[in-house]
């Protein structure tokens, strides 16, 4: 066969300066910490894919009348009075202002958003809620939105929870599903037919070993939420895939240094 050595000289190029092994980044709760972004906002999302990290995260409820919406804590002021996510109406959540001054955004509005961004993917992660059937509802309608507006391709989940996992299974086979919680091995996630774990740093730095095991079972390891350098650098060493941080210039940065 008569092979082109220009050309496989600059595959060989190509594979040693991006690295095989080189670290995605994930914007936590989107792009937020600069101006005009709020965690969890559209802008944050549209930021991200602006600085075109491989992902943008973002946290989801249900409201009480069944509608998805963006928020990470349970619960969110309005009007200087708490209030639980899960127990308020759309109506009400709706009056939430977020710090840049958007409007408490809901899942359809996120993922109508999402479909203008070419460079990063969505990384839905189900918040866990008072009770698995609301669970269940909330896990079904996002799928079914991602799914009517063509954007499976582009989104992946996350959950504390082995039920979210085994449902988005169930319910979208291809989709690539992580499990947060640090408790269980890459042998166990594989059988469970998890994408791979999205464990605290902290996790990995006990079990470096669970990187490896991972890849051998064509699985993906992330780690949350590294902001620190030293820890940005360990964990770059321990070759993780994904990198899930509050700065991720900072750590575009460290990788390009390496
Ligand atoms: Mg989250």
């Amino acid at each position: 066969m008569n092979r082109n050595p220009i050309i496989i000289l600059l595959f060989i190029l190509l594979i040693s300066t991006t690295g095989v092994n080189a670290q995605q980044i994930i914007a936590h709760r989107g792009y937020w910490k600069t101006e005009g972004s709020a965690q969890n906002s559209i802008a944050a999302l549209m930021k991200a894919d602006s600085i075109a990290v491989f992902g943008s995260e973002v946290d989801i409820w249900l409201s009480s009348d069944g509608v998805p919406v963006v928020n990470h804590d349970a619960t969110v002021m309005l009007n200087g009075e708490k209030i639980t996510v899960e127990e308020t109406p759309l109506s009400t959540l709706r009056q939430v202002k977020l710090s840049n001054g958007e409007t408490l955004p809901t899942v359809e509005e996120y993922l109508d958003a999402f479909t203008a961004c070419n460079r990063t993917r969505l990384i839905i992660e189900f918040k866990t809620h008072s009770g698995k059937e609301r669970e269940e509802e909330l896990v079904r309608k996002v799928i079914k939105m991602v799914h009517e507006r063509g954007l499976q391709e582009k989104v992946e989940y996350i959950a504390f929870g082995i039920h979210f996992v085994l449902l988005v299974r169930q319910l979208d086979p291809q989709a690539a599903v992580y499990y947060l919680n640090g408790d269980l091995s890459p042998g166990v996630l594989s059988a469970m037919g998890a994408a791979g774990s999205d464990y605290h740093y902290n996790v990995i730095y006990r079990r470096p070993e669970w990187v490896q095991a991972a890849h051998d079972l064509g699985q993906k390891v992330n780690v949350w939420t590294v902001n620190r350098p030293e820890d940005i650098g360990k964990m770059i060493n321990l070759k993780v895939d994904f990198i899930t941080t509050d700065e991720p210039l900072l750590v575009k940065e460290i990788l390009q240094q390496q």
